[in-house]
């Protein structure tokens, strides 16, 4: 692999992104952990509010849990924030609010998986490590022709093995960030061959099988969900409930739902409160880990504040402060946009 030609390449059409300037420790942690199933583009957005509110792990340590899950709300995986939050807390307590440079000390905190403990030892600590994500696995597939699964444990460390014995004693770092940064910008899923810097050495490419590449076996198929979701409201407030933890959405608001469109005597039967049907808000598709779920949700008054087991009245003004599972968020949206315009 010509890697002075990567390298190159890297140098010229790399993307301006803000986790790249002076990278830190905390910064390539964060930025990392956001970037495994969202596109950069996205993330950009969230890590320059996270940072902005928590410039430090001290400052993400001492704040709030509820405020800390309202910066991820819609970046979804949400066990990933929780791992983030209880770890800064952890490091603040144990190692003076630092990463540790170590790979085995950062191995031990939890979450932190071996693409994470690559990249901040490859871009905070400019030492020669591998990190092997998504992008870098397509590019060494293909490049080396590699036809056996990338999920299988064997592959992976064969390719995080791969890679290091690539990586220059000189500046590693940045010939692993242009590794991965030639897989986002053009070797993707569907390749850009023609603008390649290491297009003539690439076995998939001199064999026009690159599509084929890299061989990934298939996803659990999956679930579809439908959920009818009544929106109880009593003046300005409305009926919410905190996801319980350990559920996928542990944490997060959402109107109660159910599997069935319930009716008038339903809900009296069902919460005690008379309510009078006012109308059906918009159908709301949302797909979360491996669900699609499509809800459909309906407005309801009651003129009854009678307390409800698990839910909660909040006021819509600090509904807005609260963080959501995203299809519940845009439902809210379109009652609060309803009621305060
Ligand atoms: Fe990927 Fe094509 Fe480059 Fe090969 S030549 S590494 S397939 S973009």
């Amino acid at each position: 692999m010509d890697l002075l030609a990567l390298k190159e390449w890297f140098e010229e059409e790399k993307r301006i992104l803000p986790w790249r300037e002076n990278p830190s420790p905390y910064g390539v942690w964060i930025s990392e952990v956001m970037l495994q199933q969202t596109q950069a583009s996205v993330v950009v957005g969230y890590f320059e509010r996270w940072m902005r509110r928590f410039p430090t792990l001290f400052s993400l340590a001492e704040a709030p849990w509820e405020e800390v899950i309202k910066l991820w709300e819609g970046l979804g995986y949400y066990s990933r924030v929780r791992h983030i939050y209880r770890a800064a807390q952890q490091l603040v307590a144990k190692n003076q609010g630092e990463l540790p440079s170590l790979r085995k000390e950062l191995e031990a905190i939890k979450g932190l998986g071996p693409y994470t403990v690559g990249a901040i030892l490859s871009f905070a600590f400019h030492e020669r490590a591998a990190a092997v994500d998504g992008n870098v696995a397509r590019v060494l597939s293909r490049h080396f022709f590699i036809e056996e699964d990338i999920a299988k444990a064997k592959v992976k460390k064969n390719l995080h093995d791969l890679v290091l014995s690539l990586l220059p004693q000189e500046e590693p770092w940045v010939a692993m960030e242009a590794l991965i940064e030639l897989g986002a910008q053009i070797c993707q899923k569907k390749p850009l061959c023609e603008k390649c810097p290491i297009q003539k050495s690439c076995l998939a490419y001199k064999r026009g099988k690159a599509h084929l590449l890299p061989v990934k076996k298939k996803h659990s198929p999956i679930t579809l969900l439908t959920r009818y979701v009544p929106v109880l409201k009593f003046g300005e407030k409305l009926l919410l409930r905190k996801e319980k933890t350990g559920k996928v959405m542990a944490d997060l608001y959402e109107f109660p739902y159910f599997e069935q469109e319930i009716s008038c005597k339903e809900i009296q039967k069902i919460w005690g409160i008379q309510a009078v049907f006012r109308l059906k808000l918009s159908p709301v598709k949302h797909t979360f880990t491996r669900y699609r779920a499509e809800l459909f949700p309906a407005l309801w008054e009651t003129t009854t504040l009678s307390s409800i087991e698990d839910c909660h009245w909040i006021e819509m003004e600090e509904a807005k402060t609260l963080a959501f599972s995203s299809g519940h968020r845009r439902i809210f949206h379109e009652v609060y946009a309803a009621f305060t315009h």
